[in-house]
């Protein structure tokens, strides 16, 4: 399984930066979970082959890079962009961005060939496919209706949480899975903004230490992911002072072979 978190901002040389200000990630260059930067920074092969998009929930930083994807590829669909989320997300989608202000409702337009967005609405709890992949969705602890993913391609199996405070369904699906090659979990804010963490619904190197000790999957490799781009270097600093050997930060922009 080739998996790629996408870049989206610049660092002062104008190369791609550690810091995140959206999320993006590309299942072997075919699918992508969450589209914060699916336009910005997809290559010219993602681009043509990207056409499922699953959503964790309808935050900016998620979606932000999706009306421009399928605004760019608009005239060159041969098929329609699939945005697979639960209901709540695609009538935040349609509501609040495909409104036709803030850009066009692509769901009711056409090219020459036919549909450019489609929406495959899911349930929370719900599995379903995507090509060669297969998805768990499992409801999270953000504040709006968020979703993680246990993912698989009958080889190597991925779980992820999205964005997320303490959780436990999770776990439960996750603890579940005969065998997991890769956790990603988010920790979007340093210990000492806790209050912000729990009002927004987030975890911080403390609560990511006692969500981490729920997993059951002893040497899995963890992967942090979503660190607020202004605090990166503060929290990165406090995850290695936990020193959990199999915990690490998921580089931005490598490609992951698992
Ligand atoms: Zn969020």
């Amino acid at each position: 399984m080739k998996f790629q978190l996408l870049p989206s901002t610049f660092d002062e040389n104008g190369c791609a930066s550690a810091r995140q200000h959206f999320a993006c990630f590309v299942i072997d260059d075919c699918v992508s979970i969450d589209a914060g930067s699916l336009a910005m920074a997809s290559d010219a092969m993602q681009r043509k082959q990207i056409r499922d998009v699953v959503l964790t929930h309808a935050h900016l930083d998620h979606i932000a890079g999706l009306p421009l994807f399928v605004d760019d590829l608009f005239a060159s669909l041969s098929e329609p962009i699939r945005v697979h989320a639960t209901a709540e997300v695609v009538e935040v989608l349609e509501r609040d961005v495909f409104n036709w202000d803030v850009y066009p409702r692509f769901s009711e337009l056409k090219n020459n060939v036919g549909a450019v967005l489609e929406y495959r609405p899911f349930e929370v709890g719900e599995e379903f496919s995507i090509k060669h992949l297969s998805f768990k969705s499992i409801g999270v602890n953000h504040k709006v209706p968020s979703v993680g993913f246990v993912v698989s391609d009958r080889k190597i199996t991925i779980a992820f949480s999205g964005d997320t405070a303490e959780m436990n369904g999770f776990w439960d699906v996750v603890n579940n899975e005969n065998k997991l090659d890769a956790l990603l979990i988010e920790c979007a804010f340093p210990n000492e903004l806790n209050n912000i963490a729990c009002d927004s619904h987030h975890l911080t190197p403390k609560t990511l230490q006692s969500e981490i000790a729920k997993l059951q999957h002893d040497t899995c490799p963890i992967y942090v992911i979503n660190m607020k781009p202004m605090y990166r270097e503060e929290i990165v600093r406090q995850i290695n002072e936990l020193k959990i050997e199999n915990l690490q930060i998921l580089e931005v922009g490598r490609i992951y072979n698992w």
